[in-house]
């Protein structure tokens, strides 16, 4: 979509830190960081949010997921973990809307979220 934010990342038309690309997805540190390690996986291709994939999509969330874990090891989550969070529209604090998988690192989250 032309004027999606993370189209554009994804497209190299904006920068970010980027941390992991292939021809499916891209990974890129978040602007505003909630954590040490924040980072954001997204699918290189224009999908609004978790509940727009259709089924052809199965494998491309599973990218998405297994790469999450991946970097998330690289960056230094191995020993003590990380939070993987997915916002879904409104109720779920999505604030872009392209689908994006955060990655929060290096220090202790809790639970339930405000
Ligand atoms: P959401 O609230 O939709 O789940 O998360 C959107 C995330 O995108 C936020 O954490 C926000 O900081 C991040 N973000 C917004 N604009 C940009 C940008 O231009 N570049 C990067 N790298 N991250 C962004
Ligand atoms: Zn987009």
């Amino acid at each position: 979509m032309e004027s999606c934010l993370f189209c554009k990342i994804a497209n190299h038309e904006i920068p970010a830190e980027i941390l992991y690309e292939d021809d499916r997805i891209m990974a890129f540190k978040d602007i505003s960081p909630q954590a040490p390690v924040h980072f954001l996986l997204v699918p290189k291709k224009h999908i609004e949010n978790l509940m727009e994939t259709a089924e052809n999509d199965e494998s491309l969330l599973g990218h998405i997921l297994f790469y999450a874990q991946k970097i998330a090891k690289q960056e230094g989550c191995e020993e003590k973990g990380a939070r993987f969070v997915l916002n879904c529209k409104t109720d779920g604090g999505q604030t872009v809307n392209h689908l994006h998988l955060h990655v929060l690192g290096k220090r202790m989250l809790y639970w339930p979220p405000g």
